[in-house]
């Protein structure tokens, strides 16, 4: 997987059209391997579109062989570095499988606006960063990102 993380104020169409380029793909192409309609591409492209869903950012990460993180980046307009660092749930609000709060990705957050509870950036119990939310429980020690998950 080549490293291409998108430029520093670079907009996620301008963004996904770069890479596409990069590869010599055409629309319709990267629809086919993304597994989307082309017309979700055009209208990406033409910067209409403000955030992705998972399932294309999933397709497009993969059709465009880079991590998901550099979407999401792109698509908030901040650099990858700080979406590392920025990755912050609330262990009680958070719900798993969804995209994390935007009020908790503030750089200057510590608390969830909605209860009150200190956001987390890293497992609770071996401190590992959480880098994604694909998964709900630390990969390292297993235990869960949310507190009193029952699932
Ligand atoms: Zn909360
Ligand atoms: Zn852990």
């Amino acid at each position: 997987m080549s490293s291409n993380p998108p430029k520093p104020e670079e907009s996620l169409a301008l963004y996904v059209q770069r890479l596409r380029n990069h590869l010599g793909l055409s629309q319709q192409e990267l629809a086919t391997k993304a597994g989307l309609h082309v017309q979700s591409i055009g209208k990406l492209e033409r910067g209409h579109t403000r955030g992705l869903k998972r399932k294309t950012q999933q397709g497009l990460a993969y059709a465009l062989g880079v991590p998901e993180s550099y979407l999401a980046a792109a698509c908030k307009g901040i650099t990858v570095e700080e979406t590392e660092d920025a990755l912050k749930i609330c262990p009680h609000c958070w719900k798993p499988g969804h995209p994390p709060e935007q009020h908790w990705l503030d750089r200057r957050a510590k608390y969830c606006f909605l209860c009150g509870e200190s956001l987390r950036n890293s497992c609770e119990s071996c401190n590992a960063v959480i880098t994604s939310l694909k998964h709900r429980f630390c990969p390292y020690c297993g235990t869960a990102y949310r507190s009193g998950s029952k699932e």
